[in-house]
């Protein structure tokens, strides 16, 4: 049995599982990408280097990582899966897919460093063909050299400026920024600016953003409301409210924002136990400074236990790494706090800005708690409309919810209307989302074909 299984191999994944190998530890990482490098550094091996000066510097960071990792001889499995986390009295055990075959692997600890995923932004016109997240457009830039035409970016926060400034210097920047953010939540963050300077790092980089957008000629249009998508089958308009009147800016693809929210698919799996975040409105882990969570030998790292950035993740990805080392006696407690001071006082000045972040860059409350016709679940195709009714009639959690229509029980599992289930009955009943929670999830994390399942009993594997 391994000492370490870690899932995820983002900043936080490659760091932890470097500093593993060199403690001494047999460790495996697996992750579904096809290398390493997770979401700010995806495809860094496999051909998004060769789009460097698009990416810019920060992209780059993440070739160190992954050279580092290449050269320890922790095992890596990639375009591995991962569906059913099981623990036991001995350990943790992973199911994953791969090439169509499950198969199971066993550790000793497990360090869950999935990253996060982007807040779901559901306004009237979401599910309509040529809209994406903006995530989701990096992604085709980075994978594949991709980026679509004629497109408006829309919603808030700072990796709306990253991908329109990526747009620009790749020579197809987009029609506009259209942000719902306004200078009224640059004055409320304000006072946090002070306390949060040790990030100035961060602040630069942002500030260097809107220069070289401003440079690009980018027409960016701030404290818009009241965002649409237009269009019958296909989204052709940008519909919103701004400057005191309602604007339509003609296109081919929207591409939606509103910041990113840690994915706790996996460490709700598994029961840990979770907090609201009421900053970041979205749930996390319950873990402390080395990642330890309510479940003993289950760790958390990176964005997955709380927003921070990649520098952040990398960093309390090696004090994970660190104490579980020390968990399994492969370091004295002296030495895991003297190698632990430098990687968390890099980890306390990367978080130093967020509030300052959180609060400049709010989610408008349109967003959170959509009007009655709009979509909420996609795969179920379930309107904010029937949650407010279905929460009326009874339903007080997401869990209950389920019993009344399948909100959340799509393929996605949730992770597109979660957080909107939630804030939506938060609002019916009066409560706050902490009260109200999240829905359970059962495996399979992600969907597993009758094949795949199969596959577990062929051969020696034991099911
Ligand atoms: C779409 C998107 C784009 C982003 N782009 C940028 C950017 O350009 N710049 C920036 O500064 N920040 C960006 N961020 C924020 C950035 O992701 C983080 O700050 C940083 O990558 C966090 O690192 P991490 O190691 O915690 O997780 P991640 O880098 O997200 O890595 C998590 C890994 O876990 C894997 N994983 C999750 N679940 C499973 C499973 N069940 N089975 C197998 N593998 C699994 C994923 O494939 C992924 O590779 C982005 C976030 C998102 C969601």
């Amino acid at each position: 049995m391994r000492d370490l299984l870690i899932l995820g191999a983002g900043p936080a994944g490659m760091a932890a599982a470097t500093e593993a190998a060199r403690l001494g530890l047999s460790a495996t990482l697996l992750d579904e990408a096809e290398g390493p490098g997770g979401q700010i550094y995806r495809a860094i091996t496999t051909g998004g280097a060769s789009r460097a000066p698009l990416l810019g510097a920060d992209y780059m960071h993440g070739a160190t990582l992954a050279k580092d990792l290449m050269a320890s001889p922790v095992e890596q499995i990639f375009t591995a899966t991962v569906w059913d986390i099981a623990k036991s009295a001995e350990g943790v055990t992973l199911t994953y897919s791969r090439n169509g075959q499950a198969a199971q692997i066993t550790g000793k600890t497990l360090l869950l460093v999935t990253g996060a995923i982007e807040r779901p932004v559901p306004i009237p016109g979401w599910t309509l063909p040529g809209v994406m997240t903006a995530g989701a457009g990096q992604i085709l830039l980075k994978a594949s050299g991709i980026l679509p035409e004629r497109a408006v970016l829309a919603g808030s926060g700072p990796l709306l400026y990253l991908l329109a400034v990526q747009m620009a210097r790749a020579g197809m920047p987009p029609l506009a920024l259209v942000e719902t953010q306004s200078t009224r939540d640059i004055l409320r963050a304000a006072p946090l600016l002070l306390p949060g300077l040790r990030g100035w790092r961060t602040l630069l980089k942002g500030l260097g953003l809107l220069a070289e957008l401003r440079r690009h000629g980018v027409r960016r249009i701030t404290a818009a409301t009241d965002l649409a998508v237009l269009g019958t089958d296909h989204a052709t308009a940008l519909r919103f409210r701004a400057q005191g009147r309602v604007q339509e800016i003609a296109c081919a693809t929207v591409m939606l924002h509103q910041g990113v929210v840690p994915n706790t698919q996996a460490t709700r799996a598994l029961r840990l136990d979770h907090q609201w975040l009421p900053r970041q409105r979205a749930f996390a882990p319950v873990c402390d400074a080395s990642g330890a969570t309510s479940a003993p030998g289950i760790y958390v790292a990176g964005d997955g236990s709380g927003i921070a950035g990649a520098k952040a993740a990398a960093d309390a990805g090696r004090l994970a790494a660190l104490t579980i080392a020390a968990s399994l006696g492969h370091l004295t407690e002296a030495a895991r706090r003297a190698q632990s001071r430098a990687p968390a006082a890099r980890l306390s000045a990367e978080r130093a800005l967020r509030a300052f972040l959180d609060t400049a860059y709010p989610v408008p409350e349109a967003v959170l708690r959509p009007a009655d016709g709009t979509t909420v679940c996609r795969c179920e195709e379930i309107t904010a409309g029937q949650i407010r009714n279905w929460g009326r009639k009874g339903a007080m959690g997401p869990n209950q919810l389920k019993a009344f229509g399948r909100p959340g029980m799509g393929p996605c599992q949730g992770r597109s209307c979660a957080l909107t289930l939630t804030e939506l009955l938060a609002e019916t009943h009066g409560s706050s989302p902490a009260e109200i929670g999240l829905g359970r999830i059962r495996p399979p994390l992600k969907p597993v074909t009758l094949g795949e399942l199969a596959s577990l009993h062929e051969g020696d594997t034991p099911l």
